[in-house]
């Protein structure tokens, strides 16, 4: 008997919208569930007093590549948002990333050879640590006392939930270090939000599928598998799996949302990063200026980290040996699925920024669609 649909989609995220945009783009039916009560998963927003506040993280949208530039702006009109967060420690704001202007703050240097000289005097104090044992032998190495405790110590082992010296050394490669006065946190050559939230631009791309909210995948498998001829799965693989080799490990992050209606402009920024260890959040968000807000109040979110466990939201992997291990054991399993597609974060237990992740999933429906 022939299917209702070409396509059942688990997860309306980013990953899981795209692929449904394309598919029912080139003619294919698609049924979209999620078992949240919006669709847009992680880049979800949600309008507070006008304002398009990230309900789960900020996100910015920032790419190099210039076919997913512009393809997202094909569907939606992006505002001219950059990044520049701030850090606070001891009562005092830097800069970020490390460049002039954050260098200048710690040391008073003005030049970029002044501030070069400061870096390698600092470094020059850890030259005996030969190969680092740890995240804290790793940093002073690359950057000195003043960088390591004021901008990096007490974020990373908040972030991380464990001491610097617990942690192992890889998670620092290198010290980005900008000798310029140019406070934009990327690189890249595109970057901004789309004009009037995320939800804008997942709504154009899940137009024409049809939408099923609070649909958990796994409480109707069989009868949801039944609707269509072929799944796209984009939730948890161990989980699909129904944790046959044991469970991935995430770390969580809890987000406090506060309005404040009095308020109309609380930190004048949209990214305040708090890296002493003794304040327990890791950033102040506020919302209204990832769009230039100008609403008479505002809308701030503190954000935790978090441990993770079963219930709680996964949002970073941890890509040490024994879950990328294990990781692998599930893919192994799904790469012999038959009918099922496995793409998005959590399907691949990786972190993938929105310009990957929509590259990703164009890739894979490329490909799907070619093979029929
Ligand atoms: P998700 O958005 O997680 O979507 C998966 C969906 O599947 C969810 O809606 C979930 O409810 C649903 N689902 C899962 N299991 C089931 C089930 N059993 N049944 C039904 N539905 C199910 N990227 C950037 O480019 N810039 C940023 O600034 C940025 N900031 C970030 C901040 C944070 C805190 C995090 C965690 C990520 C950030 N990202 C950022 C990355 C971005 O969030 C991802 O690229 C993107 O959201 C991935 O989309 P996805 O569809 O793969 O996953």
């Amino acid at each position: 008997m022939k299917a209702t649909y070409d396509y059942l989609i688990v997860g309306a995220g980013l990953f899981g919208a795209v692929f449904a945009h394309e598919a029912t783009r080139r003619g294919k039916r698609c049924l979209v569930i999620d078992k949240r009560q919006h669709t847009g998963g992680n880049i979800y927003c949600k309008e507070v007093n006008g304002i398009q506040v990230h309900y789960y993280g900020a996100h910015i949208f920032h790419t190099d590549n210039r076919r997913v530039w512009d393809y997202v702006n094909r569907l939606v009109e992006f505002n001219r948002f950059t990044n520049s967060p701030l850090a606070s420690y001891g009562g005092k704001l830097y800069n970020l990333p490390f460049n002039m202007n954050t260098f200048y703050q710690l040391w008073g240097v003005r030049t970029p050879a002044e501030a070069r000289a400061r870096i390698e005097e600092e470094r020059a104090r850890y030259a005996h640590i030969g190969e680092p044992a740890n995240l804290e032998e790793q940093a002073l190495k690359l950057g000195g006392r003043d960088i390591y405790e004021r901008l990096i110590k007490g974020y990373t082992e908040k972030q991380w939930g464990r001491a610097a010296t617990e942690l192992p050394a890889f998670i620092i490669r290198r010290l980005p270090f900008r000798f310029t006065f140019d406070n934009n946190y990327f690189n890249d050559r595109y970057q901004g939000i789309p004009e009037g939230g995320y939800n804008r631009l997942i709504d154009a791309l899940l137009e024409g599928s049809e939408v099923r909210l609070g649909t958990d995948y796994f409480a109707h498998r069989e009868e949801l598998d039944r609707l269509a001829d072929t799944t796209l799965f984009t939730g948890c693989i161990d989980e699909y799996f129904e944790y046959c080799f044991g469970r991935l490990e995430y770390r969580s992050l809890r987000f406090d949302h506060r309005v404040l209606e009095d308020t109309d402009n609380f930190q004048g920024n949209a990214v305040v990063n708090y890296t002493e260890r003794e304040v327990p959040y890791t950033r102040i968000i506020e919302h209204k200026h990832f769009a230039f807000g100008t609403q008479p109040s505002t809308v701030i979110t503190y954000e935790y980290p978090d441990d993770f466990a079963p219930g709680k939201e996964p949002y970073y992997p941890v890509n040490d040996a024994r879950n990328s291990a294990l990781y692998e054991r599930y893919r192994t399993l799904a790469d012999n699925c038959v009918d099922v597609l496995f793409g998005g974060r959590l399907a691949q237990y990786t972190y993938a920024d929105m310009d990957d992740t929509i590259e990703a999933a164009l890739q894979l429906v490329d490909r799907e669609l070619d093979r029929k």
